[in-house]
């Protein structure tokens, strides 16, 4: 199976597309959070500030098989590649 090449920035968090701009967090003052998605970032604080990175990278490859239907193997795989690139996690 391909990935998919989806447009837009990753949520610099959990590495989601954002595409449409319902997809985005919110900041403290209302606008957009450039970075971050509205699963992990909203009025200006992450979701889950305590996550770790090994927490984080478990969920997305469950959304992975999940979602996209993605082997295990291979979801985790990625996740675990991906994941710890994005700005959050630096
Ligand atoms: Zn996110």
């Amino acid at each position: 199976m391909e990935m998919k090449k989806p447009q837009g920035p990753f949520c610099q968090s959990c590495g989601m597309p954002m595409g449409r701009p319902e997809d985005f967090g919110t900041e403290a003052d209302g606008g957009k959070s450039k970075d971050y998605c509205h699963y992990c970032f909203e009025k200006g604080k992450f979701t889950e500030p305590e996550i770790t990175m090994e927490q984080m990278t478990g969920k997305v490859a469950y959304f992975l098989v999940k979602m996209e239907g993605m082997p295990e193997a291979m979801a985790k795989e990625i996740s675990k590649t991906f994941i710890p690139r994005l700005k959050r996690w630096q």
